[in-house]
């Protein structure tokens, strides 16, 4: 979203309706300096008071995302564009997850193995070999639970069957065979069992 231009637009929209700074400010029940913040482009108007932001200036909500009046003939393309935007940040989202994924699986694996060797190599009574190989395995687990859970739900698998894109139940993440992270599972849409790939981007 481009703050400077909703705010211009907001600017625009405000005078267009014979309105100071002061006299929208009062109508929303804020400070004029906050209006003049948005028109600035310094900031976006609260979600709570755009419904009557938009009332007042005559415009909608939708009007106001793209910082101009949406005319119904583009009106499809511009919701598709912030469609595009949203599923963009989704994918850098999602791309973060899996490399943290990667950093938690290395730690959580290296904090079994420490306790594994320590237990072994180290003279020490038998329960506390016990202990310590359980104080490596539970950060194990949890952190693998965590991996399993990025797994699942950044990104989509994609069926090799039907092409069909989905995000699994945990439960089928957990249970299923995988090398690295694609994993054989069973497609809600056609059925068949096969290795579904992980794939950022929707298509
Ligand atoms: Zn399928």
């Amino acid at each position: 979203m481009d703050q400077v231009k909703i705010g211009r637009f907001i600017a625009d929209r405000r005078k267009a309706n014979h309105m100071t700074q002061m006299q929208l400010a009062e109508k929303l029940n804020i400070t004029d300096r906050a209006v003049s913040k948005w028109e600035t482009g310094k900031s976006l108007p609260d979600v709570a008071v755009m419904p009557e932001l938009c009332r007042l200036l005559n415009i909608t909500i939708n009007d106001l995302f793209n910082g101009e009046v949406v005319v119904m003939e583009n009106y499809k393309e511009k919701s598709e564009q912030l469609l595009i935007e949203m599923a963009r940040q989704k994918e850098e989202a999602d791309k973060r997850l899996l490399s943290l994924e990667i950093l938690i699986g290395v730690l959580a694996s290296m904090i079994l193995f420490g306790a594994v060797c320590a237990a072994s190599f180290l003279s020490m009574p038998a329960w506390a070999r016990v202990c310590l190989i359980i104080a490596g395995a539970v950060p194990f687990a949890v952190g693998i639970g965590y991996c399993l859970k990025i797994e699942q739900t950044a990104g989509y698998y994609e069926c090799a069957e039907c092409g069909h894109q989905y995000v699994p139940p945990f439960r089928s993440v957990l249970w299923s065979m995988h090398m690295g992270r694609t994993r054989r599972m069973k497609c809600p849409k056609c059925g068949k069992t096969s290795w579904n790939k992980k794939v950022l981007t929707k298509s």
